[in-house]
C-alpha cells in the first residue's frame, strides 16, 4: 500500500547462496543453435551431441611393447632358441604365426594369429652364432602384453555425451574414433564493461603518473579470461564513467546482439552506483546481497533480449561471484550437464577461530603434507590471495576451523577450466 511519508530503506535480507544460485540458473534458459567445429578447436567447448563410435578401439589385438609375439606353450624351455619368421612393424599387419616360431613385432603392431603372448625384448636374447633365431629367457604369462582389441571403446559405445565440457583428452578421444569435426553449443556472447571512475587502464598511466585515488583495473583482466576459458566470444566495453548517461548508453549498445552483459562494480546501492537505476530503467532488476564471503552485493536482470549480471567491484569478490554464480550461469547456457565442481574433503592445517554468519570461501593452497595452508590476509580487495592460493575453502555460515578439521575444499583448477 503506498503511503504518503518516505519510508526508510529496508535492508534487504542475505540470501542463502543455494537459493540465488538456483533462482539465476532457472533464468538460464540454454541458448539454441549449434555449431560445427574443427575437433581442433573444440577444446572448452560443451558438446552440443552424443558421440558414438562407428569402430573399436584398438581395432585388433595389438603388442604394447616391442618385443616377440609368441605361444605361450611352446616357449617354456629357456634352453631353446626359436625361428623368428617374420617381422610386424606398427602400421602393418602380420600373418598367422607358424608353429614353432616367434615374430618379431613392435609396439602398436597387430598380434598374429595363433600367438598368445608377447614377451619384451629385453627378455630375450639373440644368438650371435644363430641368425634369426632368439632365445625366450623368461616364460610369458598368457596374454602378456597384449593390448585387446576395443579394451578403449567398443564399437557402438557412447564416448562423448551431450552437455560434455570438452577437455584435451576428450578431443583425442573424439578423434581416435575418426571425429574430425564436432557439433557444439554456440559461444555465449558476452558484453563485459567495469565501472568506477577510479578506474585507469595499466599502459594508459605509468604507476608514478597515477593521480591520487586512482587504480588500475585488474577485474576486467581476470573477468575478460575467465570468460574466454569458459567458451564465451567477449566484447570489451572497457570502462564506463559513473555517470547516468554513460552507462544508459553502455547498456543500450551491449544488449544488442550480446546473450549476457557482464559488469563489475557500481552495485553496491552508493549514489555512486549508477548500474541498478540504469538497468532499471531500460529493462529489470534484481539487487541481491547474497549470504557469502567475499562477494556480497550481486544483481541480476534483463535489458532487451540480454541476461545482466552485475558483480561486485572488489576484485576477490568479483573473482568468487564469477566462479561460483556466473560460471554455472554460463555453462548453463551452453547445455553443459555439469554445472558445479564437487568439493574434496581435505584437512585444514590452520585456525580460523572467528564464525562468520555469512558463507565463507577462503582462499588457500594445498600443502606438501596433505593439508591446507590459508592466505593471512583474507579480504576482498587482496588478490594476491586468489595467486597465491591454489582453491577455496567453501566454509558453511557460523563455522569456526580448527586445525586439523575436514574441510570442503575446491580447487581453482576444476573451477578454471
Ligand atoms: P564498487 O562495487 O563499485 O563500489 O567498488 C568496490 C571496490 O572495488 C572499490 O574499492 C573499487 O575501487 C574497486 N573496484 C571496482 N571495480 C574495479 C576494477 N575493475 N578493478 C579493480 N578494482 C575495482
Ligand atoms: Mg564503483
Amino acid at each position: 500500500m503506498n503511503t504518503p511519508t518516505a519510508k526508510p530503506a529496508v535492508r534487504p535480507p542475505l540470501r542463502a547462496l543455494d537459493e540465488a544460485l538456483a533462482e539465476l540458473l532457472a533464468h538460464a534458459i540454454p541458448l539454441t543453435g549449434r555449431e560445427t567445429v574443427s575437433t581442433f578447436d573444440a577444446d572448452g567447448r560443451v558438446l552440443a551431441q552424443d558421440v558414438v563410435s562407428a569402430l573399436q578401439v584398438p581395432p585388433e589385438d595389438n603388442s604394447s611393447m616391442d618385443g616377440y609375439a609368441v605361444r605361450v606353450a611352446e616357449v617354456l624351455d629357456a634352453t631353446v632358441a626359436l625361428r623368428v619368421s617374420q617381422r610386424i612393424p606398427a602400421g602393418s599387419a602380420g600373418s598367422a604365426l607358424e608353429p614353432g616360431t616367434v615374430a618379431r613385432i613392435f609396439t602398436g603392431a597387430p598380434i598374429p594369429a595363433g600367438a598368445d603372448a608377447v614377451v619384451m625384448q629385453e627378455d630375450t636374447e639373440t644368438l650371435a652364432d644363430q641368425d634369426g633365431f632368439v632365445r625366450i629367457k623368461q616364460a610369458p604369462q598368457p596374454a602378456q602384453w597384449i593390448r585387446r582389441a576395443g579394451e578403449d571403446v567398443t564399437r557402438g559405445a557412447t564416448v562423448l555425451s551431450k552437455g560434455e565440457l570438452l577437455s584435451p583428452a576428450a578431443l583425442g578421444l573424439a578423434a581416435s574414433i575418426g571425429m574430425d569435426v564436432l557439433q557444439v553449443a554456440k559461444r555465449p556472447r558476452v558484453a563485459l564493461f567495469s565501472t568506477g571512475d577510479e578506474l585507469v587502464m595499466p599502459g594508459e598511466v605509468a604507476p608514478a603518473q597515477m593521480r591520487p585515488g586512482a587504480i588500475y583495473n585488474s577485474n576486467r583482466f581476470f573477468l575478460r579470461a575467465l570468460l574466454q576459458r569458459l567458451g564465451c566470444e567477449v566484447s570489451d566495453l572497457g570502462i564506463v564513467p559513473d555517470q547516468r548517461e554513460a552507462t544508459l548508453d553502455a547498456l543500450r549498445s551491449a544488449s544488442q546482439a550480446h546473450d549476457l552483459i557482464l559488469t563489475s562494480g557500481g552495485v553496491s546501492v552508493g549514489e555512486e552506483d549508477h548500474i541498478k537505476p540504469a538497468v532499471q530503467q531500460l529493462g529489470s532488476l534484481d539487487l541481491w546481497q547474497i549470504a557469502i564471503k567475499p562477494g556480497k552485493p550481486f544483481a541480476y536482470g534483463q535489458v532487451g533480449a540480454a541476461h545482466f549480471i552485475g558483480l561486485p567491484g572488489n576484485p576477490v569478490s568479483s573473482f568468487i561471484t564469477f566462479l561460483v554464480l556466473v560460471r554455472p550461469f554460463l555453462l548453463k547456457l551452453q547445455g553443459a550437464s555439469v554445472l558445479q565442481t564437487q568439493p574434496l574433503a581435505m584437512r585444514a592445517d590452520f585456525d580460523w577461530p572467528r564464525a562468520d554468519k555469512r558463507r565463507e570461501f577462503l582462499r588457500v593452497k594445498r600443502n606438501a603434507a596433505g593439508g591446507l595452508d590459508l592466505f593471512a590476509n583474507q579480504s576482498s580487495g587482496v588478490l594476491t590471495s586468489a595467486v597465491w592460493g591454489d582453491g577455496v575453502i567453501d566454509n558453511p555460515a557460523g563455522r569456526t576451523i580448527a586445525h586439523g578439521d575436514t574441510v570442503q575444499f575446491i580447487p581453482f583448477s576444476a573451477l578454471l577450466s
